[in-house]
């Protein structure tokens, strides 16, 4: 059985792993601060790298950015990674094939091959966190588009309120549907809307109101932040259904931090009410925290 040395590239810590052809974790899970200088950080790579390269057949990187068509090289900026990644030929890595795909696909294949989705030949998968991320499964296989940036689902526009995104354009759809995206909806709110006035957290700068504060707001029945809630949500199903309109998919599996506060059912029903294709199943992510690492492997092998 092939066996694949699965690397997970963050911008706060490096993660490692062994992972079998049926998608197992097989050995310990290492974990690495992500140096600060691109040296420092190919170093470590490789050093990674030299420890496990006998025993296995191959290596794959799990990456934040958008990776270029021959799976090589990360082509987009990555504000969160050293200065000059995206200039790093994978493939000199290591004299066993190196292979490296963006995070957010990476989760895709693995929710479609061992996760929420397995089964699903059309299967969406949308990561809510700080941003939007998204990979995209259709007919069985992952959309890269002609450059490999295919997928890049939070630069979506919806809605149309102005509202300005961290990248510098106007209602990208992870301005809304993110955790950042409730944290400005708490804000506007609070700023234009009188039911602030009797929340539990009238006290507060509106700009100090976290994510947190809005599920415990919801706990407690406070109206102001059931508002808020209900926005957010709203803008998330907006996006939703436009996909799912667009695709058509089996299922669209939900993964990231934003996940544990939303009813899949009633998300389903909402969207379902309003698509024009047949309906959708929504669902959690399945494929747990390394589930980066166990795409970036299964897809290496396909590959090799
Ligand atoms: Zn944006």
């Amino acid at each position: 059985m092939k066996k694949v040395l699965a690397i997970d590239a963050g911008g706060t810590k490096i993660t490692c792993v062994v992972i079998n052809e049926n998608g197992e974790i097989i050995g310990d899970i290492e974990k690495y601060s992500t140096p600060k200088k691109i040296e420092e950080l190919i170093k470590l790579f490789k050093d990674i790298i030299t420890k496990y390269e006998e025993t296995i057949d191959m290596i794959a990187f799990a990456t934040a950015g958008a990776v270029n068509i021959d799976n090589t090289k990360v082509e987009s900026s990555t504000p969160n990674m050293p200065y000059g990644y995206n200039k790093l030929d994978f493939s000199s890595l290591s004299k066993k094939p190196v292979f490296v795909e963006n995070d957010a696909n990476c989760a895709a294949w693995a929710e479609y091959k061992i996760g929420a989705a397995k089964g699903d030949k059309n299967t969406i998968t949308i990561t809510l966190g700080t941003g939007v991320g998204g990979g995209f499964i259709v007919e069985g296989k992952l959309i890269h588009g002609k450059s490999g940036r295919a997928g890049e689902v939070g630069s979506m526009k919806i809605n149309g309120r102005g509202r300005v995104c961290t990248c510098g354009r106007k209602d990208c759809f992870e301005s809304y549907a993110s955790g950042s995206g409730l944290k400005m909806t708490a804000e506007e709110v609070a700023q234009t809307d009188k039911i602030f006035k009797k929340s539990i957290f009238n006290t507060k700068n509106p700009k100090d109101i976290t994510t947190y504060d809005i599920i415990d707001g919801i706990n407690k029945n406070d109206e102001y932040s059931k508002k808020v809630f209900s926005i957010w949500k709203n803008d998330l199903i907006t996006g939703l259904i436009n996909i799912t309109n667009i695709f058509d998919p089996e299922s669209i599996i939900i993964s990231g931090g934003m996940g544990k506060f939303i009813n899949t059912k009633e998300i389903e029903n909402a969207i379902n009410a309003e698509i024009v294709v047949s309906p959708v199943k929504i669902k959690l992510a399945k494929a747990g925290n390394y589930s980066g690492m166990i795409g970036s492997a299964l897809l290496a092998i396909n590959k090799f």
